[in-house]
């Protein structure tokens, strides 16, 4: 059985949250996942924003979800990649390189 394409648009909390509830439901066996994310790295925790800001933690401390945790759940993350149109007929997402 072929799988369908999944675009998650938005690589934050929100997203990355809801792609790991698809994944704990079987996602991985029904969809291509693909993750548009205009910043160029894995999703991070932003409540902890302020304390990488303040210097009491290190940004490496706050990441949730790497880049090899995206290999290993078959999750194409376009990382640094900012979708900017949604041709639905076509079926496809349009992206930019550059970060917000
Ligand atoms: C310094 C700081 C401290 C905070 N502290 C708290 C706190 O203590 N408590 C609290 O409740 N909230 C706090 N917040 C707010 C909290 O971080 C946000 O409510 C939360 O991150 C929202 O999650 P989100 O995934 O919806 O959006 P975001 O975290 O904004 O994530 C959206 C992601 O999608 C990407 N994106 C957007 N458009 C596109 C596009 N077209 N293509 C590709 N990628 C795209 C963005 O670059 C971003 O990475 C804080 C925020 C900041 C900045």
């Amino acid at each position: 059985m072929s799988k369908e394409r999944l675009v998650v648009i938005g690589n934050g909390m929100a997203g990355a949250r809801t792609v790991e509830e698809i994944l704990a439901r079987g996602g991985k066996e029904l969809f291509d996942i693909t993750m548009f994310g205009d910043e160029p790295y894995g999703n991070y925790n932003r409540l902890l924003l302020s304390n990488v800001i303040t210097g009491s933690q290190d940004a490496s401390e706050i990441f949730l979800n790497s880049l090899p945790w995206c290999e290993e759940n078959g999750i194409q993350l376009l990382a640094g990649i900012r979708a900017i149109s949604i041709d639905r007929a076509a079926k496809e997402v349009h992206g930019v390189v550059g970060t917000s």
